[in-house]
Order: C-alpha cells, then sequence, then structure tokens
C-alpha cells in the first residue's frame, strides 16, 4: 500500500514543490492551502504523477479544520506517513508598530497549527512504530533579523518543537526535522519586492543583490526543487531513520557566518 505524505501550504511555493517531490516517489498526497485554485493546483500535480489525492482548504488558524483534514485523511489513506508543517506568513514591522493580530496570527499558522497536527498524526504513527515529521523552519530559526519579531520567534518557537518531537518519537521510530531555507523565490518573498524597493528607493535588482542575497555566501535564491529533495532525504533514505532532532540549513552559506 501506498504511504502518505499531508503537507500544509502545499498549494503554492516550497510545499507544491514537496508535494510534487514526494508524488514522484508514489506517495499518496494531501494539499492543502488558500490558494483560489488550490483544487485545481492538487489535481494537475496529482494526475501528472499518477497518485491518488485529498485537497482541503482547511485554515489552519483554526483548530476545528486541523482536526476535519487529519481525521479525512486517516479515513482515505488509512494512516499518515509523512507530516510536513510547511504553511506559512510573514509580517514586517517595527517592534513598536506590529500589531498584536499579526503576532497571533503568525503563532497560529506557523506554531499552533505544527504542534496540533504533529498531536493528531502522532497515535497513527506511533501504532505504526514508523513516520515523520518536517516542519519547514528557515534560517530565521537559527539567527535574526531586524523587523521579523513574530517570524523569528516562531521559526526558532519550531524548532523547539522539533527537538521535543524528536525525543519522544525515537522509541516508536518516528522522526522529527526541521529544514532551515535562506531566501527562496516563491510568492511570499516575489511579494516583498516592491515593499521593499519602495523602502530603500532601490530598483529590483539593487533589492535582490543587496537586501536578499546579501548574506548568502552563494549569491543565488535557494530553488523550491531543492528544498523539497531536502525533505525527500529525511523522510525517503537509507539515511532517514537516523536522523533526527536536527535543524537543517539549507541556507547558501547564510548561517555560516
Ligand atoms: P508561499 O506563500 O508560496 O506558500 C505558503 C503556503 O501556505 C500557501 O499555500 C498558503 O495558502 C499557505 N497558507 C498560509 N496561511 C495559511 C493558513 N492560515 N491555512 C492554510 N494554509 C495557509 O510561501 P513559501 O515561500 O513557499 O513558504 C513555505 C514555508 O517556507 C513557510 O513556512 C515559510 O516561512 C518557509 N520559508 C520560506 C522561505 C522563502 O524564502 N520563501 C525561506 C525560509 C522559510
Amino acid at each position: 500500500m501506498s504511504k502518505t505524505a499531508l503537507i500544509t501550504g502545499s498549494t503554492s511555493g516550497i510545499g507544491l514543490a514537496i508535494a510534487a517531490a514526494f508524488a514522484g516517489k508514489g506517495y499518496n498526497i494531501v494539499f492543502n492551502g488558500l490558494e483560489k485554485n488550490g483544487p485545481g493546483i492538487a489535481a494537475e500535480t496529482a494526475a501528472k504523477f499518477e497518485v491518488d489525492h485529498l485537497f482541503f482548504d482547511a485554515d489552519l488558524k483554526d483548530p476545528g479544520q486541523i482536526q476535519q483534514m487529519v481525521a479525512g485523511s486517516i479515513a482515505a489513506f488509512g494512516n499518515i506517513d509523512v507530516l510536513v508543517n510547511n504553511a506559512g506568513i510573514q509580517f514586517v514591522s517595527k517592534i513598536e508598530d506590529f500589531p498584536d493580530e499579526k503576532w497571533r496570527d503568525l503563532m497560529a499558522v506557523h506554531l499552533d497549527a505544527a504542534f496540533r497536527l504533529s498531536k493528531a498524526v502522532w497515535p497513527g504513527m506511533q501504532q505504526k512504530r514508523s513516520g515523520a515529521v518536517i516542519n519547514i523552519a528557515s534560517a530565521h530559526g537559527l539567527i535574526a533579523s531586524p523587523y521579523k519579531s513574530a517570524y523569528v520567534a516562531a521559526k526558532h518557537g519550531i524548532i523547539g518543537l522539533t527537538r521535543a518531537l524528536a525525543m519522544e518519537g525515537g522509541p516508536f521510530g518516528i522522526t522529527a526535522n526541521a529544514i532551515c531555507p535562506g531566501y527562496v523565490l516563491t510568492p511570499l518573498v516575489e511579494k516583498q519586492i516592491p515593499e521593499q524597493m519602495q523602502v530603500h528607493g532601490m530598483s529590483r535588482e539593487e533589492v535582490v543583490e543587496k537586501i536578499f542575497l546579501k548574506e548568502h555566501a552563494i549569491k543565488a535564491f535557494i530553488t523550491p526543487e531543492a528544498v523539497a529533495e531536502t525533505a525527500l532525504f529525511l523522510a525517503n533514505s537509507a539515511a532517514a531513520p537516523f536522523i533526527t532532532g536536527t535543524a537543517l540549513a539549507i541556507d547558501a552559506g547564510w548561517t555560516a557566518h
């Protein structure tokens, strides 16, 4: 029987690349995301790789919708073998102006949802005595930048959650790892380019070079496919059963200095 991967935020960017990578290995895919054309993106990706799939437009800020998504997935596929907590949002502001509700949204999507989803898939993984939880953290889980207090706090938090899950999962053959990408050119980053152009009075090229790629030792954006390969390695390789509790940087050298 095919294995099943549930990937949050998988109708865009990094999550979609992860979904395609696991579909390429024959996994059933549970897609999730808030994109309007989410059902179409999910169906198209699943068809390309000839795998079974489900799509849920569950808003991860809502614990009830998370429960329904997990229950629906288990009812259809029997078990969830791989959980990828990927969905994410960004908000940039000085701390003194940072709106409380934006702080709460970031915590809800990045941290609370990852906790609730891990909790919901855990009994099935324990019973099967195998499973992998992969949390898409960020270089901002390891270091900070100004004006991103909620994002940096949430990403540091998800690495803590990853380590705790690794401790609890070990005896049951469940691994938990975090991936810490540098900048990846997805809609999340694309959206920030015009804002930065305006704030700094720079051209697009200058913003890319002087803001986004400034700290990358390798002066390139990381590709979504490279992050997806890393996720596959952590869940579905000969090394995977022996790697747990890590925060693996794929950040073009950003955190090396
Ligand atoms: P993206 O905007 O392309 O995709 C984000 C996905 O999350 C979308 O599918 C969106 O619908 C979904 N989402 C957002 N809020 C949601 C909610 N409340 N409920 C359900 N789904 C929701 O962004 P991306 O760049 O692919 O980001 C994916 C992850 O990678 C995020 O956790 C992000 O923090 C992390 N990350 C991104 C970068 C980067 O440079 N792009 C770098 C490091 C880490």
